[in-house]
């Protein structure tokens, strides 16, 4: 089997109530990718997630430096591929950001094919750690922007739903903001809702410091990126200072990095992101490296699920999946969710096929 085209695309889907977090207002989410043809007629397409801005760049870092490293090549040799795009054309530039979420799209793309060639959904070809369903929390309850009252609304609508589990945002401008906010939702939720907070890199280490104190009272499953993700010691200083668990991960564009958190103690839930690390031939390398720490693995999501459903049925240490509704208008096979629980797909390949009709629709390159 050989590559014979490497074509970039960019979706963009509004997102029908806008959200905002400490650092970030989304009215649109990005969805630039690509599609892998090859000369035995296996299409396969991969994506990555944005907030709608800088998705040429990363179609420009597909199409124009490492389509041509593509070309010809064997689909199955995926990890020499992975080597070779990471020593490439891009690497003295960049090894985060743009060139890494380029070749995350490209690596999916590459395994999206790999699983359609032996006619099986991508986790039975990876080997199943579980089958039956997966629960996921629910992210889409909690923004910044929604008013107390919102909040509580929502979140009681997802319990009823089935969820049993929701992550809110905080990075208000105060932390005591912050602190009621938590406060009144932990008393609607009761104490059998897991309660997630995230921060967004917002915090300096004495802000994270005294708000996670504050905010103990209310035994959260997480506080996730309450720093800048390059500060690995002040992550690992909060971890000592405080008795939540810490998770970061979908800022983290390397292995090395996730390492260095791991033995600093700087992170108790790993949340790497298939559609940022690299792909899914990253992914799995961090994921192996987490289980040697005795770390669960719970990814951030900028695929909105499709992909990640198939790493985490493939991976012992991943409980749990977050579960975020955005974009599953674009799928041929949506993730299927009910009362909070993931059933896995039936269907061959990495779930990232989209429907013509949508792809039209959303299409903006
Ligand atoms: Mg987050």
């Amino acid at each position: 089997m050989k590559i014979t085209k490497v074509e970039g695309f960019i979706v963009q889907v509004p997102i029908r109530r806008p959200i905002e977090d400490s650092i970030h207002q989304v009215p649109v989410w990005g969805v630039p990718g690509v599609r892998i043809s090859t000369d035995e007629g296996i299409t396969g397409t991969g994506y990555t997630g944005t907030h709608a801005r800088g998705d040429d760049l990363i179609v420009g870092a597909i199409e124009r430096y490492y389509g041509p490293v593509l070309l010809g090549r064997n689909p199955l040799h995926v990890k020499e591929i992975w080597q070779d795009l990471y020593m490439g054309p891009l690497r003295w530039i960049g090894r985060s950001g743009i060139s890494q979420m380029a070749q995350s799209a490209i690596d999916i793309a590459l395994w999206d094919v790999i699983a359609k060639s032996q006619d099986k959904p991508l986790w039975q070809v990876l080997g199943a750690s579980k089958t039956g369903p997966i629960p996921t929390y629910n992210t889409d309850a909690g923004w910044l922007n929604w008013t107390e009252e919102e909040l509580v609304s929502d979140m009681l609508r997802l319990v009823d739903q089935g969820w049993r589990a929701i992550k809110m945002k905080v990075g208000k401008p105060s932390q005591h903001e912050d602190v009621r906010r938590v406060a009144v939702v932990r008393e609607a939720l009761g104490d059998q809702i897991d309660l997630m907070v995230d921060a967004n890199t917002i915090w300096d280490l004495n802000t994270a410091v005294t708000t996670a104190r504050l905010l103990e009272p209310f035994h959260l499953k997480w506080l996730e990126e309450p720093l800048h993700p390059d500060d690995i010691s002040g992550h690992a200083r909060l971890a000592n200072a405080t008795s939540i668990p810490l998770a970061v991960g979908e800022s983290i564009y390397s292995k090395y990095l996730f390492r260095e958190y791991m033995s600093q103690g700087a992170v108790g839930y790993v949340q790497v992101d298939v559609t940022r690390v690299g792909g899914i031939t990253e992914w799995l390398e961090v994921a192996a490296t987490a289980a040697t720490f005795g770390l669960p693995v719970i990814p951030h999501h900028g695929d909105m699920m499709q992909v990640h459903q198939h790493v985490v049925a493939a991976t012992r240490n991943a409980p749990m999946l977050e579960y975020i509704p955005w974009i599953l208008d674009l799928f041929v096979d949506p993730v299927d969710v009910r009362e909070g629980m993931l059933y896995l797909p039936d269907r061959p390949g990495a779930s990232t096929e989209m429907r013509p009709e949508a792809f039209a629709r959303y299409r903006v390159v």
